[in-house]
């Protein structure tokens, strides 16, 4: 959505984040942007193994497949200054957390 993209912009500085608790705690402040279709997780996410020296052997050694689900989570890259989205990559290897990439500049891997 880009209004919701434009209300979301870190780019005015205010201090008063808006704080929707609608999540659990444990997700902090960085709940969940919006979802997606497996479908485009799994094309976002061949892209950056595409583009991305040693992501796909990161996913290979540090996480397990992700299981079949119709929609996932995508968060808003925490990272200062990066617009970037976080998509599903697989889980792992610890249990009970997931493993994102960004897809914006900064080119990080998150476990969530
Ligand atoms: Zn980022």
């Amino acid at each position: 959505m880009p209004v919701a993209a434009a209300l979301t912009t870190c780019a005015t500085g205010s201090p008063s984040l808006r704080r929707e608790r609608t999540v659990s705690s444990n997700l902090g402040q960085n709940y969940p942007y919006t979802s997606e279709s497996e479908t485009d997780r799994a094309r976002a996410v061949e892209t950056l193994v595409d583009l991305r020296e040693g992501l796909e052997a990161a996913l290979t050694t540090e996480t397990t497949p992700l299981d079949e689900k119709a929609r996932w989570w995508v968060w808003k890259c925490p990272t200062s200054g990066c617009s970037g989205l976080l998509h599903a990559a697989g889980y792992a290897a610890e249990k009970h957390a997931l493993f994102v990439v960004c897809d914006g500049p900064c080119a990080k891997t998150f476990l969530r």
